[in-house]
Formats: structure tokens, C-alpha cells, sequence
């Protein structure tokens, strides 16, 4: 099966991922790669990130997603974006906390690029939210958003909860109130669990996610291509492999089409799969 008939079957996910770095000033207590400030920072460079998105536009691929670490600690981050979103549209996952100062006025450049970043925010509840994911953290994505939807950049809010089933109705109220009333409507609100790997598998926190369970999604990082975002993890400092498709990530035809015979054993939305993004 060629790569971009696996994407347009909805066998692997139309966005290519990439980790650009690994580091990030906060240190959550659930996070995958075990990012915290000291870490090895594992950067992807900026001319690597730019041949990968226009190879993968070649190969059919209709979106980029760019992660971390947190990705806004590179200084160069929104000239990469506005390069990244004149070959794709970008989402670009951050913790919302960056954005004050010279790192906010930097994002002007991004004003009417297709570019959303996806922000963090996993309770209304200042105190809730900032046990998991450090002090000032809801005070800080609180006051970004609105400084981002004013520059016309797109924000999306993510909520990670250890079991989003079992979170109750009143506090999800409350926080689709709080993100309605910062202007991102419920299309722009993802709730996901959190996936039992990096510091969440250490801390006994999340479900259990492997192949079968997680969307493909061709995941580009320094240290290889992945099966889908959530496989490049870090647990007590090593780097999880079992998600490894291959350390050649270039060109990108090279690990998409490995992807794409590995997905096609699976029928497109499998029931097995949790739907986590
Ligand atoms: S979960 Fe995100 S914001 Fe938190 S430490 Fe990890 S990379 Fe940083």
C-alpha cells in the first residue's frame, strides 16, 4: 500500500509529527518524555524540519504537528513555524507558559499563518491544575490565550486526565465555561487520557498504550522515526523502543512506507484503538 493511499484510506494519520527538542522549563508529573530543564535537549534541526515537511507534502501528507519538550524554548521556534505553515498547516503543542515578553511579540509573524497551538490546561481549578503541572501554571496559560487569539493565531486547549471517564460532570462544565469564556470554541477542546509511559509509567498514572491502541502517526525526533507521537517516550533517562519503526528518518518515504505496511494490517478506526491525540 503506497503512503498516500494509506493516508487517504484513514490507515495512518494525514500529519507528520516532529519532536523539535526535548527540554522544557516545566517538569509535570505525568509527562512522557520526562522533560524538565536539565534534560538532554535530543533538538531536531531547523533546515532537517523544513526538507521533512516538504517531503512530506510530496508524499501526501496534509498537516504537520510539531511537539516536544516545549517547543517555544527554542529561540528561532516562530520563524520555523511561519517556514513550516507556507509548506503545511502546523499544529504546535505547547505549555502555554512562554509567552510574555520578546517570545510573545515574536509571534506577530504568525498572524494569518495556517498555524494553532495546542495549549495544555487540565482543570478550571487553578490548585488542580497546577499539582500536576507546576506552580503559576494556570495563571500563565490563562492570561496567554487571549494574547495569542488577539495576534490571530489559533489555539486549541488540550485536557490530560489520569481517567477522563471517570472526571466529574460539574468540573468538565466548569472548564468548557472557562475555555468558551477565553474565546476557543468546543471544537478547539480535546480531552485525552493520560498514557501510562515516561514519568506517568513511573508515577503508576494513565492507560496502557501500545501499537494497537494508538493512532499511527509517522513521528519524526534525532533519534528515529516512531509509529505515532506517543512512542518516543523517555523512562528513567532511556529512550522507549518499542515504537521504533527505524533510526532513518530521511527522506521521510523511507519510514512512512514501513508505517504504512504496518497499518495496514489494521482496518481503518479500529475499535481497538482509544482515539488518544
Ligand atoms: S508534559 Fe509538556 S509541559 Fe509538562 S514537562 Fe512534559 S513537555 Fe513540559
Amino acid at each position: 500500500m503506497s503512503v498516500s493511499a494509506a493516508i487517504g484510506e484513514g490507515r495512518i494519520g494525514p500529519r507528520l509529527w516532529m519532536y523539535a527538542n526535548y527540554h522544557c522549563n516545566l517538569r509535570c508529573s505525568y509527562c512522557l518524555t520526562e522533560s524538565s530543564p536539565g534534560v538532554l535537549r535530543r533538538q531536531l534541526g531547523r533546515g532537517a524540519m523544513i526538507e521533512r515537511a516538504l517531503e512530506a507534502r510530496e508524499l501526501g501528507f496534509t498537516g504537520l504537528g510539531i511537539t516536544g519538550g516545549e517547543p517555544f524554548l527554542l529561540d528561532d521556534m516562530p520563524e520555523r513555524l511561519a517556514e513550516l505553515a507556507q509548506i503545511l498547516p502546523v499544529v504546535v503543542l505547547s505549555n502555554g507558559t512562554l509567552f510574555h515578553g520578546r517570545r510573545l511579540a515574536a509571534l506577530d509573524r504568525l498572524r494569518g499563518l495556517p498555524v494553532e497551538v495546542q495549549i495544555s490546561l487540565d482543570s478550571a481549578e487553578p490548585d488542580e491544575n497546577d499539582e500536576m503541572r507546576g506552580p503559576e501554571n494556570f495563571a500563565k496559560v490563562v492570561a496567554a490565550i487571549p494574547e495569542l487569539l488577539a495576534r490571530g493565531i489559533g489555539v486549541r486547549i488540550a485536557t490530560t486526565l489520569n481517567d477522563p471517564d471517570a472526571y466529574p460532570q460539574a468540573a468538565m462544565d466548569r472548564l468548557c465555561a472557562l475555555h468558551r469564556g477565553l474565546g476557543v470554541s468546543d471544537d478547539h477542546h480535546v480531552v485525552r487520557p493520560i498514557v501510562r509511559r515516561g514519568r506517568a509509567a513511573t508515577g503508576d498514572m494513565g492507560v496502557a498504550a501500545g501499537f494497537d491502541e494508538l493512532e499511527p502517526e509517522l513521528t519524526l525526533t534525532v533519534d528515529g522515526a516512531f509509529a505515532t507521537p506517543f512512542g518516543p517516550t523517555i523512562r528513567n533517562g532511556r529512550l522507549d523502543t518499542d515504537l521504533l519503526i527505524s533510526r532513518t528518518t530521511a527522506p521521510v518515504a523511507f519510514p512512512a512506507a514501513l508505517l504504512a505496511r504496518a497499518a495496514g494490517a489494521h482496518a481503518p478506526g479500529s475499535d481497538a484503538r482509544l482515539g488518544i491525540r
